[in-house]
């Protein structure tokens, strides 16, 4: 099978691959190409050669389609035409532009923060906040949520300092582990304020709370609510008005944002120490000038339209609704994320292939090690830019699929919609009537 042995070397990444998927974790990527004017809808280009054809995303982390906005775009390309297409430089060299300054006073005005430092990727931005922050408070003791994100749990792990896990949003097991560490001793508790498998949201308050009562410094990733959450996309910790109790709030340009890139904010000296010490940040070129343009314009349109926001959990609460009514085994939560439990790897991965192949539906199954063993599940994301003609073709879909592997439905609820319709029935009229 392998056509040139490496002296044996390719059998150990063979091997290693195999067991992927004799374990069913092996993952496959679709070929997929996205189109800005026509998002949700992308081309899929199945393997073998078949003829591409239309597919419904219902799974894109551009969770207002703001990757696809006309003034997003219209940012980038000016952007990339002005300064051309790469940064230059890491910032130390050649690479701090006026660009990535703007986008920096932004970031901090949307959190009500003295400054913001932006890195490559959310999860550079976790790996690089956590560590360097940890790292630089002598004997500092890490409280991290049991169910972190990767980049957190590996800034956590490469601070090098003592850490505890607090059992998922338990805030008395949180407040027994500052209870019993000592008093004088530095503390960062890490946290996210949206877990994204499971759609529910941490007691931000409670936590903020503790951390004031034990002296502890406060870390929270709103990589899943910026943009999104809050009168002006400041994410849960603005709606709930608590960012001004909260040390560093973490983001990513990528999900909500739609773009690339990943940022800290909070006081200048705690943002000046990581910029000066974050090999992360020190030692990698910068994000392109058009990739910090569109950015920067989203989080601009982000600030003052509430549209995209009410259009967004219209339609989620829109898909919970119908997928509930129909018997779909939907993972109630507070949020735009609507998981829908199959709870078997095998057959979650069946599941999504069945709904590309007979429905034109594009849902990537999630499987361990992004979720527990026995709760795969698909992990659906509604859109402003899905419409109920889309829902109710996702549910025929979902049903048909159910009943061909045989998975249990549950007992059908009507549940009184929980959100109006927004005022403007569609955040873009044009795409809603193509899609019908
Ligand atoms: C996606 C994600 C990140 C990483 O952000 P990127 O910008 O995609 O690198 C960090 N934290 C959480 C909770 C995430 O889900």
């Amino acid at each position: 099978m392998l056509t040139d042995d490496k002296n044996g070397r390719n059998a150990h990444f063979a091997k290693a691959v195999q067991r992927l998927k004799d374990e069913r974790r092996y993952r496959v990527f679709i070929d997929l190409e996205r189109d800005a004017d026509r998002f949700p809808t992308a081309l899929w280009r199945p393997e073998g050669g078949q003829k591409p054809r239309d597919v419904t995303i219902w799974c894109s982390n551009d969770y207002l389609g703001m990757g696809c906005h006309p003034d997003v775009r219209g940012a980038a390309t000016a952007s990339a035409n002005q300064h051309g297409a790469g940064a230059g430089g890491t910032r130390n060299i050649s690479g701090t532009h006026h660009r990535i300054i703007e986008l920096e006073a932004e970031l901090a005005d949307l959190h009500g923060k003295e400054a913001g430092l932006v890195f490559t990727s959310g999860w550079i931005s976790n790996l690089a906040g956590i560590s360097t922050i940890a790292s630089l408070m002598p004997n500092c003791l890490i409280l991290s949520d049991a169910l972190n994100h990767n980049s957190m749990i590996e800034g956590v792990r490469r601070a090098g300092c003592e850490k505890q896990v607090w059992r998922h949003n338990d805030v008395e097991h949180l407040e027994a582990l500052l209870k019993a560490a000592d008093p004088a001793r530095a503390k960062l508790i890490v946290f996210e304020s949206l877990y994204s498998m499971d759609g529910d949201i941490a007691p931000i308050e409670k936590i903020v709370e503790l951390a004031e009562r034990y002296n502890a410094m406060t870390y929270i990733d709103e990589v899943h609510a910026v943009g999104m959450y809050g009168p002006r996309g400041g994410g849960i910790s603005e709606r709930d008005g608590l960012a001004h109790r909260i040390d560093v709030i973490e983001g990513t340009l990528a999900k909500g944002f739609g773009s690339l890139g990943g940022y800290i904010a909070g006081d200048s000296i705690v943002v000046d120490a990581v910029r000066s010490y974050a090999p992360q940040f020190i030692f990698s070129t910068t994000l392109p000038p058009m990739v910090v343009s569109g950015a920067c314009a989203a989080v601009r349109h982000l600030k003052a339209s509430g549209v995209e926001r009410e259009g967004h959990q219209y339609m989620a609460s829109v898909t919970k609704h119908a997928l509930q009514a129909a018997g779909i085994p939907v993972k109630d939560n507070p949020s735009h994320i609507v998981p829908v439990m199959v709870n078997d790897a095998e057959r979650c991965k069946a599941a999504s292939d069945l709904l590309l192949r007979r429905h034109d539906i594009y849902i990537q199954p999630i499987n361990f090690p992004t979720v527990a063993i026995g709760t795969e599940r698909l992990r659906i994301t509604p859109t402003p830019r899905h419409t109920e003609a889309h829902v109710s073709v996702l549910v025929e879909a979902l049903v048909d699929v159910w009943k061909t592997l045989d998975l249990p439905f549950t007992s059908a609820r009507i549940l009184p919609l929980r959100r109006k319709a927004p005022a403007a029935d569609c955040v873009y009229p044009e795409m809603r009537k193509a899609a019908e």
